[in-house]
């Protein structure tokens, strides 16, 4: 998987540590996701 906003492989590892997530069919680093939407995204 690419994360959506800096284009960088994901690896499953970080999905499953929760350092990565897929919303709406987009996958991001936690990080990028939160420096995006300037919030921090919670495990479900
Ligand atoms: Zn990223």
């Amino acid at each position: 998987m690419q994360c959506t906003l800096c284009n960088e492989h994901i690896d499953d590892i970080e999905f499953e540590l929760d350092d990565a997530f897929e919303v709406e069919g987009e996958y991001w680093h936690a990080e990028c996701y939160a420096e995006y939407f300037g919030e921090v995204l919670e495990a479900v």
